[in-house]
């Protein structure tokens, strides 16, 4: 008889303890972008906001990223370089009747 199996502690896989209560800093900038969307469940925002109130350095995050999206937002579409299409249609035309 060799039974080298792992040994039954007699826990139930179904029991696992979920340790979201608290809002670490790697799992607040996951959320950061949820967080601007209001896509985040409200149990979940309130961890965040939470963490918010202790963390410095998660509010600066919060800061650029808002000053961030709203200098995207400033830009708009970006520029195209290349004339419309009825400026070189015209061009074409003046070289072909110049030809
Ligand atoms: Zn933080």
């Amino acid at each position: 008889m060799n039974n080298s199996g792992p040994p039954h502690d007699g826990h139930s896989a179904s029991e696992f303890s979920v340790t979201e209560d608290e809002v670490t800093c790697q799992q607040f900038v996951e959320l950061v972008t949820d967080y601007f969307e209001g896509a985040l469940q409200p149990r979940t925002m309130s961890h965040v906001e939470e963490h918010l109130v202790m963390c410095d350095w998660c509010v600066t995050y919060v800061e650029q990223m808002q000053a961030t999206m709203a200098s995207l937002r400033e830009l708009g579409e970006p520029r195209s370089p290349e004339p419309p299409d009825s400026v070189l249609a015209a061009l074409q035309a003046k070289r072909a009747a110049g030809a």
